[in-house]
């Protein structure tokens, strides 16, 4: 798993570094800065996350970083459209990639966290698991339990 995650940070158009607590709000796992503010652009990570949320997380990140370098209009605001593009290049790519356990836990990760409360990523989780990505992904995880 720490050879997946090195080959990960390797996709990544933009520098990532791994640490103890992003913007002091404990629940933030990843973040991509855009250079709207003072940063330049970069990813960050919280260290302590389970291997295969942090593989995933960085995507995530890394999908958000790829649609601001393609001038990605999702890229220009903060919305559930953003949300939808980095989670489904996440999934992609470890479908692409044949990474089973690390997408089983992402889904199972999504189910759990983004729906119900209103806001982008529930508004995002909506529109993604109508799309036919997420019903690929079910029949390649086949778990019961992923909605
Ligand atoms: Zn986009
Ligand atoms: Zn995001």
């Amino acid at each position: 798993m720490d050879k997946l995650l090195s080959e990960v940070v390797k996709l990544s158009p933009v520098d990532v570094k791994f640490v103890k607590v992003i913007m002091n709000r404990p629940h933030m796992i990843g973040v991509y800065w855009s250079n709207r503010g003072p940063r330049k652009k970069s990813i960050a990570v919280v260290e302590r996350l389970d291997i295969k949320l942090k593989i995933a997380t960085l995507l995530h990140e890394i999908g958000h970083a790829n649609c601001a370098a393609g001038g990605c209009p999702c890229a220009k605001v903060v919305s559930s459209g953003g949300e939808l593009h980095a989670e489904s290049f996440t999934l992609q790519w470890l479908l692409d990639n044949r990474h089973k356990s690390v997408l089983r836990m992402e889904m199972k990760h999504l189910n759990l966290n983004w729906p119900g409360i209103d806001n982008i990523y529930s508004e995002a989780y909506d529109k993604l698991i109508k799309t036919k990505l997420w019903k690929d992904c079910k029949r390649y995880v086949r778990r019961w339990w992923i909605r």
